[in-house]
């Protein structure tokens, strides 16, 4: 059987794939510590939950405008607009299902055949296969390891040719948690400005930053003077701030006339996101103290595990290094120094953990590294602690 070019070079998602295959272990009895799954544990805050059933009770569930409901898309930029100064355009934001949707109506409007996209690396594993999707070539750029993979101009000014289209960025980052300092960020904007390069900004975990003041999000794009910013989308959703993953709720934030085109893909791609959904989303993003008390709680909680897992490689694994995590919640832990003739990258690597101890990781060649791993720590304090035992006495037995 053929299948068209579109999906020539597609793999499914790695990171869903190994989530899915410690799902079905712990399903088959296995005693799994899923460390696999890049979401938080905790249950959606009440208040969003309840506005969400709510909704459906009071019969929203028909079909929205394609670019979300008006109140909801006002909340997001009274919410937005608050919090950086910038005067947001309700026009300006799609709301879709899931920050992905976003990312690949940004991509499909933006790129095609021809177009470079860089892609700050190591990367979110969906950002190559979303350039792809969009015929577009993904180009991984690292900045040093010294400098925890953070991108300066000069690093991409070696790799950007003529045909550099676009730049994809998370910060915080998935997979390594570090964060770009406000400095850094108003660099590769400037960069990008200067070169028409289109910024692609990943800010998902915006919310979860252990760096400044405390239960404040890292610095963000609209941080940054308005005459500073050049062609950007700016991608954020519910998903991760509010553990809303499985509603799917997302959204894109850019100048109107590019907004128009994103909703215009999206109309033909899904319509819009869940109307319930957008119901509970609306209730976070207009309920913002009960939100933002909720999200401080889960902070904190991330902050704490944060260290918790530090000190554990720390302590029990200390051949190991890694990523110092400022954000997000993983842990990029550099695992090559134990490869060898039967466990010879981190995929035999990831395998051999599974194996012998039922932690599930993620492979750093999934994320454009392949002498790391990935741990998430959206876990209990007593899971994080019994997987990190696990992994070292297994370490200690090779
Ligand atoms: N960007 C990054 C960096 C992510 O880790 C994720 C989580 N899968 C997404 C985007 C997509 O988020 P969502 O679940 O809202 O589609
Ligand atoms: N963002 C999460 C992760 O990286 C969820 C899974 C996915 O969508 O890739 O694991």
């Amino acid at each position: 059987m053929s299948f068209s070019i579109n999906v020539e070079k597609i793999k499914p998602s790695a990171t869903m794939a190994v989530s899915a295959l410690a799902k079905r272990l712990k399903a088959e009895g296995r005693d799994v510590i899923d460390m696999s799954a890049g979401e938080p544990d905790y249950d959606t805050p009440a208040h969003i939950a309840e506005a969400g059933i709510e909704g459906i009770r009071a019969g929203k569930t028909r079909y929205t405008p394609a670019p979300g409901m008006p109140e909801l898309r006002q909340a997001i930029a009274r919410a937005l607009s608050d919090r950086t100064g910038h005067e947001l355009d309700p026009a300006g934001i799609v709301v879709t299902s899931g920050a992905k949707q976003a990312l690949f109506n940004s991509c499909f409007c933006l790129f095609g055949p021809g177009d470079d996209v860089l892609i700050s690396s190591p990367y979110w594993t969906s950002y190559p296969e979303i350039v792809s999707l969009a015929r577009a070539n993904p180009v991984p750029v690292a900045g040093a390891e010294e400098r925890d993979f953070r991108l300066t101009p000069d690093d991409l000014d070696r790799v950007a040719g003529p045909s550099a289209r676009g730049l994809i960025y998370s910060s915080p980052s998935n997979p390594t948690g570090t964060v770009y300092p406000r400095e850094e960020l108003r660099r590769l904007v400037e960069w990008a400005r200067h070169r028409r390069i289109w910024l692609i900004a990943d800010e998902i975990y915006r919310a979860i930053n252990f760096t400044g003041v405390e239960g404040q999000p890292a610095p963000g794009l609209l941080d940054l003077p308005v005459d500073s910013l050049g062609n950007y989308v700016l991608i954020d959703g519910a998903s991760k701030a509010f553990a809303m993953t499985g509603w799917r709720l997302g959204f894109s934030y850019c100048e109107t006339r590019v907004a128009k085109e994103l909703a215009a893909v999206q109309s033909h791609v899904s319509s819009n996101a869940a109307t319930p959904s957008q119901m509970a989303a609306l209730a976070a993003y207009t309920d913002r103290i009960r939100t933002d008390r909720a999200v401080k709680e889960m902070v904190a909680a991330f902050r704490r595990r944060r260290d918790l897992i530090v000190r554990l490689v720390d302590e029990l694994l200390p051949d190991l290094t890694y990523v110092k995590p400022h954000g997000a919640f993983y842990l990029f832990c550099r695992v090559d120094s134990t490869f060898d003739d039967g466990v010879p990258d981190s995929t035999a690597f990831c395998n051999w953990v599974l194996e012998e101890t039922g932690v599930a990781l993620v492979p750093g060649v999934a994320f454009g590294d392949d002498r790391y791993v990935r741990m998430s720590y959206a876990l209990s304090d007593a899971l994080i602690e019994d997987a990190i035992k696990r992994l070292a006495d297994a370490l200690a037995r090779r």
